[in-house]
């Protein structure tokens, strides 16, 4: 059985956050735990365990959202609560969009399913992999079947404000806005899908091709947006949408610190595109007419995931638990906060 929350037109954006556990390191730093979750929506920081420093002496903040999830909580659970409600609108033509927004290391690829470093990293539990066996058990009922729907993926990055197919060889694409304002990623490779195995095999051709040429697979990823897209297609025209989004870090600083010109290029560019992300999600909840998709390359090729009348979002944002990442934490929650 499917969730039984439902997106409503009158709730456009549902957005939860997700803390995960210690890992190893905080716990050999002897970092603390500074998140809470006393309820199912509420995320307590803790700041006031320790002194800040001599002049400041913070207290303790609380957090609303329409979810919370603990580190005890599986991908399954986060699923059902965000991507899961929003499957069924792409087969009424709609488009969802589910966003993994947090610092490095929080846990988006975790969430989304998107790490193949392992085996024991269980790539087929992430949302990716589970919106997949959803939609496929979608085409097999009675409803939908007579609609004669295909399924495609498409997987790609966005880095410094261009667009790479992750599924040929990050061949860099250009994006086209026609008279209509229909944006288009020209020469995007769009893969048929007959079953989550096939899903799979694009997210790790796809993840391969991210992570290829790179000392390390954070390094790289941190700073780039990848977008994952199921698509359905009636008689070879766009039906629905699920783009599954596992954005670039959000942490500060390299911006702003004294890196290299390379790095502060990244920075200043992940800023720009998280802020415009913030701006056309609001417009969305607030049902605005004007949505500032132009302000970035994220935007602009989510454009569709913004605007209608069957466009639904939601966000899981992503915190780590020490008090090393309270600054981090805070600046997620309070994104999070914003576009609610
Ligand atoms: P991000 O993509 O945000 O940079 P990752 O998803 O790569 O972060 O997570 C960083 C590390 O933490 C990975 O080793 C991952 O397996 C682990 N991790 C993240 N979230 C969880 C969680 N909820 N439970 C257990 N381990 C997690
Ligand atoms: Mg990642």
């Amino acid at each position: 059985k499917m969730s039984s929350l439902e997106p409503r037109e009158d709730r456009r954006i549902y957005v939860c956050v997700r803390k995960r556990p210690l890992n190893q390191r905080e716990t050999t730093m002897k970092d603390l735990d500074i998140i809470t979750i006393p309820s199912h929506n509420v995320v307590m920081v803790h700041e006031s365990k320790q002194k800040v420093d001599l002049t400041r002496y913070l207290e303790n903040q609380t957090f609303c959202f329409d979810h919370a999830f603990d580190d005890t909580a599986s991908n399954e659970l986060v699923y059902q609560f965000t991507a899961q409600p929003l499957v069924e609108s792409i087969f009424r033509k709609g488009m969802a969009t589910c966003f993994a927004y947090g610092q490095t290391g929080s846990g988006k690829t975790h969430t989304m399913g998107g790490a193949f470093s392992g085996r024991d990293q269980d790539c087929s539990k992430g949302i990716y992999s589970l919106v997949a066996q959803d939609v496929f058990l979608l085409l097999k009922t009675s409803v939908y079947k007579k609609l004669d729907l295909k399924v495609y993926g498409t997987f790609f990055e966005i880095y410094g404000g261009k667009v790479y197919d992750l599924l040929n060889w990050k061949k860099k694409l250009q994006v086209l806005e026609d008279g209509n304002q229909q944006i288009q990623v020209v020469g995007l490779q769009e893969q048929e899908v007959c079953c989550v195995e096939d899903v799979l095999n694009l997210v790790e051709l796809g993840n391969s091709c991210r992570t290829s040429g790179q000392t390390s697979v954070n390094a790289h990823s941190s700073r780039s947006h990848a977008v994952f897209q199921i698509i359905l297609k009636s008689r070879g025209k766009l039906h629905g949408k699920f783009s599954l989004v596992d954005l670039a870090g959000n942490e500060r600083g390299a911006d702003t610190a004294k890196v290299n010109r390379q790095r502060q290029l990244e920075g200043a560019e992940i800023n720009k595109s998280l802020l415009a992300l913030k701006e056309c999600i609001r417009a969305l909840g607030q049902n605005k007419s004007h949505t500032p998709f132009r302000a970035s390359k994220l935007t602009q090729v989510l454009r569709d995931s913004f605007i209608g009348q069957n466009s639904f979002t939601c966000m899981i944002a992503t915190i780590s638990p020490g008090m090393a990442s309270c600054e981090n934490t805070l600046n997620t929650l309070r994104y999070a906060n914003r576009v609610k």
